[in-house]
């Protein structure tokens, strides 16, 4: 084991959401020294980072892809297509972010990142933390942790999204082709033993496209069970593949207990761990852009670190009971989604996928779902609650 080193700040896990932190503290001298804690020795492009936004924000340039467009439909049935004025949907790569992260960081004296380390344990001294790795002895005033939550906390999701998907060029004799002018958020919806199932895919060009399965499930399914589905959907739409880029695959918690932000007074919680996944939705990116951000300017004032913020108590209801219907009557998922594409203005829809949902966008989606589901959940919750205080 190496000799202790004193910094100022550890980040531990160097993912979208330690990176993102540390490229903004690179070259920052009020931030000190940084060291960023990763297990992995290289980084590949192992996800694809989608969002609705415009075209000023700063990681425009590592758009690859915007698409104007998206669609949603239920099973068999024709698709809904929206879109929002000055808005697109985004697509970002994930290597080309790493990439991007990484050079950052190397043209910066006081960002050290430390790969192939794995942070075993935290523990608090007087005046600094003391971070274990699996070589070294680390030591700092403040704890940024954004490693992945532990597998018990993950399985207390109130769903799990589970999806694969891959990036595929068509072989010349496909029967049918991409259609690269609008992505497919949500089609074929519909429900089986296992949950919502549903179909994502971002249309490259004609010949070319990230195709997934996607599931929202109260338990995890198999990556070999969804793997058949996406052959299925392949196979079903008539796209013959004839070369697979790559694949990717998850499980993301879906309303995730929320943890505590502050474990110990120094050390704080970040990324998917610190609840920065968008309950409904799974969606994480730009929220983790939004914490990096106001995180860097923090500790660039010599400040402590932030937190991953908790949503607004209107949001965290709504995406908490949301998810519970789904939960408890997955029979009605597929038309709730229907009819949330069918009957919310795209404006109003992205505002509320991006987090910047008024009150009034509220109200909107709220009154574009059928009621009684929502007040059967409520009422059900009512009725156990005695039962679970007893
Ligand atoms: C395949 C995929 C596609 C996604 N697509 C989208 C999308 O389109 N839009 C969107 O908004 N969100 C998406 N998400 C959700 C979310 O944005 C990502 O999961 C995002 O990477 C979360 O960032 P993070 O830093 O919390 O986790 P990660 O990026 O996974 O980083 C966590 C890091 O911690 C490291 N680590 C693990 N153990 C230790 C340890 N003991 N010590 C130190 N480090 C450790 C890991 O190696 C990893 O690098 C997607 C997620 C996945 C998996």
């Amino acid at each position: 084991m190496r000799a202790t080193t004193r910094f100022d700040l550890l980040i531990l896990g160097g993912g979208c959401a330690g990176l993102s932190l540390a490229m903004r503290l690179a070259g920052c001298a009020g931030a000190g020294r940084v060291a960023v804690i990763e297990p992995r020795s290289s980084y590949v492009d192992d996800r694809s980072w989608c969002f609705w936004a415009s075209d000023q924000h700063p990681l425009i340039d590592l758009v690859s892809r915007r698409w104007s467009r998206w669609r949603g439909s239920r099973w068999n049935r024709e698709a809904i297509e929206r879109s929002a004025g000055g808005v697109s949907y985004q697509y970002v790569s994930s290597l080309d972010f790493y990439r991007h992260a990484l050079e950052a960081i190397r043209g910066a004296a006081n960002i050290e990142l430390q790969l192939g380390q794995k942070a075993l344990d935290v523990t608090r001294r007087q005046d600094h933390f003391e971070v274990r790795t699996n070589e070294a002895r680390l030591q700092a005033r403040w704890v940024v942790d954004t490693r992945p939550p532990a597998s018990a906390r993950l399985s207390e999701s109130l769903l799990h999204q589970c999806f694969v998907g891959r990036v595929v060029s068509l072989a010349p004799e496909s029967p049918a082709r991409f259609e690269p002018d609008a992505v497919e958020l949500m089609t074929d919806l519909r429900n089986d033993e296992h949950g919502l199932q549903f179909s994502y895919v971002l249309p490259f060009a004609r010949d070319r496209a990230l195709v997934e399965v996607t599931r929202f499930s109260p338990a995890p399914v198999g990556r070999s069970q969804l793997a058949a589905e996406l052959d299925a959907l392949l196979q079903r739409r008539g796209w013959q593949v004839g070369e697979t880029a790559r694949e990717e695959s998850a499980v993301l918690p879906m309303g995730l207990p929320q943890p505590d932000p502050e474990p110990m007074p120094g050390l704080v919680r970040a990324g998917t761990g610190g609840g920065a996944l968008r309950a409904a939705s799974g969606y994480g990116f730009q929220r983790i852009q939004r914490w990096a951000e106001a995180c860097s300017q923090r500790l660039a004032k010599g400040e402590a670190p932030l937190a991953q913020p908790r949503d607004s108590r209107r949001q965290q209801f709504m995406d908490g009971l949301f998810l519970r219907v789904l939960r408890e009557q997955p029979d009605q998922a597929p038309k709730l989604f229907e009819r949330m594409l069918e009957r919310v203005p795209g404006p109003v829809f992205v505002r509320f996928m991006s987090d910047q949902a008024g009150w009034m966008d509220s109200l909107r989606v709220v009154s574009s779902l059928p009621w009684r589901p929502f007040v059967q959940t409520l009422s059900r919750r009512r009725r156990d609650r005695p039962a679970r205080l007893a």
